[in-house]
């Protein structure tokens, strides 16, 4: 039988915009002293906007965030949503075959016109130096630049060849920062983890209030749930909170998943707790209503 007090404890969760997946996680949460949190829309809006975009060799911009836009086309990561929306206010996007995404990589397919055919791929560095060949050191501190501006750079390959840089920029929730100095004065550990640059994570980071020791950047899909592990076998008890596909193993790994309500339904359906609103005050609401409740009913 489950107890009159954690089945209240649902019920005033769920008028908070918290959605608990069964009466038992309240008492899941109990233990919790670490907060891992996904940076890209769950810590920022996830609404990324492009901010420059260079071109290398013959091709101008407008190619580049052209033929991206139409290989992204495929893609719901946030990242492809923006240069979608970008390359999209210039033309119309050019059809494509082949399409295929690495998640935490990027994306690869063959544009075709009426009068050519061409292989286009897009995404960070790891996976585009599977694609390409003559990567220069002039493209490899273009590529620096930009991350050192703190943007979110992502390679565009045509045929094999740098085609140039798009950068784009994320902005942090007006919440997360209020939102996470309460996950500290509750005694929890917040770390970062993402996919993206270490530049990037580091000034989402400062800005939030998060300490540069608890900052896990460039971390691939498949490390995440590492990461997690590795927490879980150093002691803690490990809240993951995220909105990807991406996240989706850590997020089942960790002692409590907890997924953005914005985010994909991998992401929900992998959690014990879905948050409507999508806002880190959600999940500190949620962690203190659990000890609330538990309270009640010791
Ligand atoms: P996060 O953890 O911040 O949500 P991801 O793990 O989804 O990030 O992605 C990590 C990195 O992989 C991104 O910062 C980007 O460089 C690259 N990437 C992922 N998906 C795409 C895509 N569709 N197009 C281009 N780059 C991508
Ligand atoms: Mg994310």
């Amino acid at each position: 039988a489950t107890p009159i007090g954690l089945l209240a404890g649902t019920g005033r969760a769920s008028q908070m915009g918290i959605l608990i997946s069964g009466p038992q996680v309240l008492e899941d949460s109990r233990g919790v002293d670490t907060v891992v949190l996904d940076k890209t829309g769950t810590v920022t809006e996830g609404n990324m906007a492009v901010s420059n975009v260079v071109a290398f060799g013959n091709r101008d911009a407008e190619d580049v965030l052209v033929a991206a836009a139409a290989v992204e086309l495929g893609s719901e990561h946030p990242i492809a949503q923006a240069i979608v929306d970008a390359g999209q206010q210039h033309t119309t996007l050019p059809q494509v075959m082949g399409f295929s995404s690495t998640a935490g990589g990027g994306v690869t397919g063959t544009i075709l016109t009426p009068d050519a055919q061409y292989k286009v791929a897009a995404g960070r560095s790891v996976f585009i130096a599977e694609h390409v060949e003559g990567l220069t050191a002039e493209h490899e501190q273009m590529f620096a630049e930009a991350e050192a501006a703190g943007a979110t750079a992502v390679w565009v390959a045509i045929d094999g060849q740098i085609a140039g840089i798009i950068s784009l920029q994320d902005q942090i929730k007006a919440t997360s920062a209020a939102a996470i100095a309460e996950l500290k004065d509750m005694g929890l550990t917040p770390i970062l983890l993402t996919g993206d640059n270490e530049h990037v994570a580091r000034q989402v980071a400062a800005e939030v209030g998060i300490d540069p020791a608890h900052v896990f950047a460039g971390v691939q899909p498949q490390d995440k749930v590492d990461k997690v592990k590795e927490l879980q076998a150093a002691g803690r008890t490990v809240a993951m909170v995220g909105d990807g596909i991406n996240d989706a193993p850590a997020l089942a790994q960790a002692d409590l998943g907890i997924a953005m309500g914005s985010g994909t339904d991998v992401a929900r359906e992998a959690a014990d707790i879905t948050v409507m609103g999508s806002s880190v005050t959600q999940v500190s609401q949620a962690l203190q209503l659990s000890r609330k409740t538990l309270q009640i009913i010791r």
